[in-house]
């Protein structure tokens, strides 16, 4: 049996070092990769079978029915298994762990142990398959983006919002206030700007005025940003009305709000399941009055029903752009795939929306739909495997076998030997 992950670190450093070697004189062909495949989820919601892949460099050239002469020798032959693009989880929280005394330590930690942390659920986040994710914020995401993105750390691409701009009422901010803190976040290297416009799931007003809302959401497009708002009741169409980008958990937008998310094309980003069973499963971590209490954990598990009733109501919304967002914290990390269970066993989501969802339609919420999420000549090549079929079972997104991202191979592992949960370790 092989070790679980073939990735190896000596293998990425000495790659990186020999591509700038090679750049300072002629640049060399790119290395090509072809994968055999009979089951292809293009990403797109196509069925492609007995195809082949052929990558170079960094990014996929062709997507073709079988033609051993044109695409050449296989290298990586995922036949028997689902192919489909690596996911795209919009909303995570990447740097939240739980601290060396076992207790939840949040997601601003500066310590050697946090920062480690921070690595670990990089690391896993990739092994489960997400090469995108969407991190909703914090300064602590800057330095583990920038050190994945020039190879020095295995992780996801990342995307961060650095500070999100916390609704505190009128404390917010002036507009003209807000639009500074908005540049700011920019100035700081944020590639979206995430705003918190309501109080929790259950209750609580907007925090945010309408007008303070229009301010955030307005200068972030002025900046080429888009934004993410914590909505929750009355704060879904308020921020709808603003023009933001997205709408995070939604609970308790009545049809109307949903429709007029369609028609403004705002995209949704539900939870099904994985946020609140993870706090549930580590209820002793975090557990710490007045934030978490033994209160809100008795509210959560009747939330967990709540939510699937918001995405049963969801899906019906003809031409409402769901996208797949976890609210990964602490504890979640790597078991982000859990919540397409949640939302295909319990929400009513279509399987292949499910996917859809991480994939084309996701890429497209980030603006990057001709960079990811599709398997198509030009793109990428981010492309894991599944070691079942996620369209007849959708546990099968538990047993990710392959993962490539940018043209590199992160994890080939024999089928039997994938544990169901490597992110689950308490
Ligand atoms: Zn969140």
């Amino acid at each position: 049996m092989r070790p679980l992950g073939i990735f190896s670190m000596v293998g990425i450093l000495g790659m990186s070092a020999l591509a700038q070697q090679v750049s300072s004189q002629t640049p060399a062909p790119a290395k090509r990769i072809v994968i055999a495949a009979t089951t292809v989820l293009d990403g797109r919601g196509q069925v492609l079978h007995n195809a082949r892949i052929v990558v170079e460099g960094s990014k996929i050239v062709a997507v073709d029915k079988i033609d051993d002469t044109r695409a050449g020798p296989v290298d990586y032959d995922l036949r028997g298994l689902t192919v489909l693009p690596g996911w795209i989880d919009a909303h995570v929280h990447i740097t939240w762990s739980f601290g060396p005394d076992g207790k939840n330590a949040g997601q601003g930690g500066t310590t050697p142990e946090a920062t480690y942390a921070a690595a670990s659920n990089a690391w896993l986040t990739l092994m489960a398959g997400f090469t995108t994710i969407q991190s909703v914020g914090s300064p602590a995401d800057v330095p583990l983006r920038d050190a994945i993105a020039r190879g020095l750390l295995p992780g996801p691409r990342i995307l961060t919002a650095v500070e999100p701009i916390m609704g505190r009422g009128e404390q917010t901010g002036t507009p003209d206030e807000i639009r500074a803190f908005v540049r700011k976040q920019k100035a700081a290297g944020a590639d979206l700007i995430k705003i918190y416009a309501s109080g929790g799931m259950t209750r609580g007003p907007m925090t945010m005025s309408q007008e303070q809302l229009n301010a955030a959401c307005d200068e972030a497009k002025k900046q080429g940003l888009r934004t993410l708002v914590h909505a929750y009741r009355d704060a879904v169409r308020a921020a709808t009305l603003a023009g933001c980008t997205e709408v995070e958990h939604g609970l308790g937008a009545s049809d109307d709000d949903l429709k007029l998310m369609a028609e403004r094309g705002t995209y949704l980003d539900p939870q099904a399941g994985l946020l609140l069973e993870t706090y549930l499963q580590y209820k002793d971590k975090y557990l710490a009055p007045p934030y978490y209490t033994e209160e809100s954990f008795a509210a959560m598990k009747a939330l967990i029903p709540a939510h699937q009733e918001f995405i049963q109501r969801a899906v019906r919304v003809p031409g409402l752009k769901i996208v797949y967002g976890t609210d990964a914290v602490a504890g979640a990390h790597g078991r982000n795939a859990e919540d397409f269970i949640n939302r295909v066993r319990d929400g009513g989501v279509d399987p292949m929306a499910a996917m859809v969802s991480a994939n084309s339609l996701g890429a497209e919420a980030l603006g990057m739909a001709d960079q990811i999420g599709s398997l198509a000549p030009g793109l990428q090549a981010d492309i894991i495997a599944l070691d079942g079929d996620p369209l007849k079972d959708i546990t099968a997104v538990r047993r990710v076998v392959f993962v490539m991202k940018g043209g590199v191979v992160y994890k080939n592992a024999a089928h039997s030997a994938m544990p169901v949960h490597a992110g689950a370790l308490p």
